[in-house]
Order: structure tokens, then sequence, then C-alpha cells
């Protein structure tokens, strides 16, 4: 999960970082309102999006009174960034900057190592700093179980090329951002930039910071920072019934058990498609393993109410749950939806208990179910059936 700026430096000031007062605002008012709280001096105002390269976009403003402050945020808020809409700003105390420094540490999966970055030349987009002059980015691999030290900061700055005089209070700095990354549970703390004031501090100016989700339980606070406007509701829904869910463009719902199976019935059911008008799977959901009736009822709720969907395709290979028990499940989460379940579902089981199974949905003869006894004659009937109200 990335976060937006400010929440990154919510959590930089829990932790020790040197950061700039600011507060949020989503209207003129609110960030004039803000300006006053700060003093009334110089502020800057800055759109909160997650997307880099704000400055450049015209997202981010000086502001020299808080008049001023509701002038700029009234230019900033609604303004579209690389296709996202600004519907709040971050107004912060300005900083006088002397010197702009790069700094970030990330997850480096393919050295399955953490690595530190550093420059001493920050400010810039420093993807471009990377391909143009790749000297001037310091690249430290940081060992799992020693992190950032005392050692590893000096190290950092040394090859970053930070002057002896700065080095005390960026090494000082380097440490506490680690502390964000590993107390977090972040794969990436990134501060650019990072910079030296004209009063001789170093402070981080701005902040991205991407959470673990795994890691969220536990972390009480993280589920918070989500961003409840951008989420898609079905998603949401689904993650409030522990659903394993990831909403997709197209029309034919799936349901599976086990994460593999479901990637590849999305495969065959995009590949049935191309016959069926190109029809496309509309979404993913593992319902894993020792799967209820009650949780086969959740994703079937989940996935009936998508306005997408015109079809449901339901594929489970019966293991420790043998497929009487998932026939009993899809029986009853019949039941328990009742008039809301509308759409045609197609079933295919095999493996444990298959015969019994099948006998059981047989059995019920619901009229909204098909039973198909292959994966890929299923999907060519969930596609079929899909395609058949376009
Ligand atoms: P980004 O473009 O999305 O990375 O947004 P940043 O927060 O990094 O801001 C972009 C640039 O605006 C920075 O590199 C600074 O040069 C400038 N900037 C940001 N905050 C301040 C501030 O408080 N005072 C001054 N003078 N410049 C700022
Ligand atoms: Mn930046």
């Amino acid at each position: 999960m990335d976060l937006f700026e400010y929440q990154a430096r919510d959590l930089f000031a829990a932790h020790g970082v040197p950061v700039l007062d600011g507060r949020v605002a989503t209207t003129p008012e609110e960030a004039q309102a803000a300006a006053e709280a700060l003093g009334g001096g110089t502020v800057v105002v800055k759109a909160q999006v997650k997307v880099g390269g704000r400055g450049k976009a015209g997202g981010v403003k000086l502001a020299h009174s808080p008049a001023e402050a509701a002038e700029r945020a009234g230019e900033i808020l609604g303004m579209d960034i690389k296709g996202h809409t600004v519907h709040q700003v971050m107004v912060a105390e300005g900083a006088k900057i002397a010197e702009e420094f790069y700094f970030s540490v990330l997850l480096d999966r393919s050295n399955r190592t953490y690595l530190a970055m550093a420059s001493v030349e920050g400010g810039m987009e420093i993807e471009q700093l990377a391909v143009e002059r790749p000297e001037a980015l310091a690249r430290v691999p940081v060992d799992a179980l020693t992190g950032i030290d005392a050692a590893k900061a000096a190290e950092i700055a040394e090859a970053a090329g930070f002057s002896d005089e700065l080095k005390a209070q960026v090494t000082d700095v380097f440490q506490k951002l680690w502390t964000v990354f590993t107390a977090e549970d972040a794969t990436l703390v990134e501060v650019n930039p990072l910079v030296r004031t004209e009063s001789g501090e170093v402070v981080a100016l701005d902040g991205k910071v991407t959470l673990d989700e795994n890691a969220e339980f536990r972390h009480a606070g993280h589920a918070d920072l989500a961003d409840a406007a951008a989420a898609d509701p079905l998603e949401a829904k689904a993650k409030a019934l522990n659903l394993n869910y990831v909403k997709l463009d197209g029309q034919v719902g799936i349901i599976g058990n086990g994460a593999g199976l479901v990637m590849s019935t999305l495969d065959v059911v995009a590949y049935a498609g191309e016959k069926h008008g190109g029809t496309k799977p509309a979404n993913f959901l593992d319902i894993g393993g020792g799967a209820s009736a009650q949780v086969m009822a959740n994703g079937l709720d989940v996935i009936l109410n998508d306005p997408q969907v015109e079809s449901v395709f339901v594929n489970v290979f019966g293991g420790i749950t043998a497929c009487d028990e998932v026939a009993k499940g899809i029986v009853s989460a019949l039941g328990i939806l009742g008039d809301e379940a509308t759409k045609p579902l197609v079933v295919r089981l095999d493996g444990n208990n298959v015969e019994e199974g099948r006998r059981i949905l047989a059995e019920a003869n619901h009229p909204l179910v098909t039973v198909v006894d292959t994966m890929d004659g299923a999907a060519d009937k969930a596609a079929e059936l899909a395609n058949v109200g376009n």
C-alpha cells in the first residue's frame, strides 16, 4: 500500500525523522486556516496524490501569506496530475533550501536483500539521475539482520559523497529512516528531497512510503491509512469478508480454491472468451482450502453484486475439503442468497469425492446451475453464457 506524502510525514515524525509541520486541507478556506495556524509566514502548498513529479506538474507551490495559500490551494485542488485528481493538499511550513539530497531504502527482490540509495544530487527525478549520471547515485546493500546502524549509515554517506560537516546529521537521519522502514514493515521509504536548510538543519521535505500489506495484522493503525475514497467498493466489501478478491474488467465471475487454480482459470476463461465475443474474467477470487458454505455464499455475494458480471464459473478441485462439501456449500449458498442470485453458474468439480459432489448438485437441480465435467468445457460454457446478453 502506497501512502500519501502527509501520511509518510506522520510516520517520519513518529520515529523522530526531522520534518516540517504541515496540515491537510480540502478547500482553499481550510488551506488559509492551516497557513494561519502555521504562523502566517511562508508555506508550501502540495498536492496529495500518489504519484511523483508533482513539482514539475505544478502541484507544489510556495505561498507567502495565508491569503495566497488559499489562492494556490484553489489552483491545485481539482488538478489532474498524471491521471490522479487532487482532492487534498498539504500546507506545510516553507523551507529555505540550501541543498537537496536523495535517500531511499527498499526491498531489493532480485538480490534478496535490502538496498539503500543516496545522492547529494537530490530534487530531480531519481530515475533520470540513475540513467544520466549513475555514478552520482550510491547504491549500498543493507543486511537484514544488522540493518542501517551507525557504521552502515556512515558507509552510505561516504559513498554518496556527503561533506564531513553534514555526515553526523545525515547518518542520524538515515538510521531513523531505517527505523521507519523496519518498525512499520515498509518495502520502500524514499525521501526526495532530503534538504539542508539555510539555517543548517537536515529535513525530510518529501516522503514516499510503501507498506507491506501482508504485515497489516501487526499494525493496528495501518488499516486507517487505506484510501477509502479510491478503493473499489467490491474490493472493500471482499476485504471486510476476508476474501482474496481482485476486481478485473470482464464479464465472467470466477471462484476457485487455491491461487494457482484461480490463476489458470483466468487463463482458460480468457482463452474461451475469444470465441464468445471477447468475454473476459470479471475477477480473481480464491476461497482457499477448507471453504465453508458461508465462505462460498460470501464469495458469490461479492461477485453477483458486480454489475459487469453476466455468468459465474465455480472451479473447485476437492482436496482436504471434498467435493461433496463444496457441492453442499454451493447449494446452501444459493439458499442463503435466494432471489439475490440471478446469474447463471457453471460449476466444475474434480478431485476428492467428485461423484458424490456431482450427485448433490444434480439432485438439487437448481435452475441457475450447470455442471460441466472438464475445466475447458466449463470455461467455454461460462464464456458463452456471459456473451448471450451482449
Ligand atoms: P515531487 O515533485 O512530487 O517529488 O514533490 P516534492 O515534495 O519533492 O517537491 C518538489 C520540489 O519543490 C522540491 O524538490 C523542492 O525543490 C520544492 N519544494 C518543496 N517543498 C518546498 C519548500 O518548503 N520550500 C521551497 N523553497 N521549496 C520546496
Ligand atoms: Mn519529491
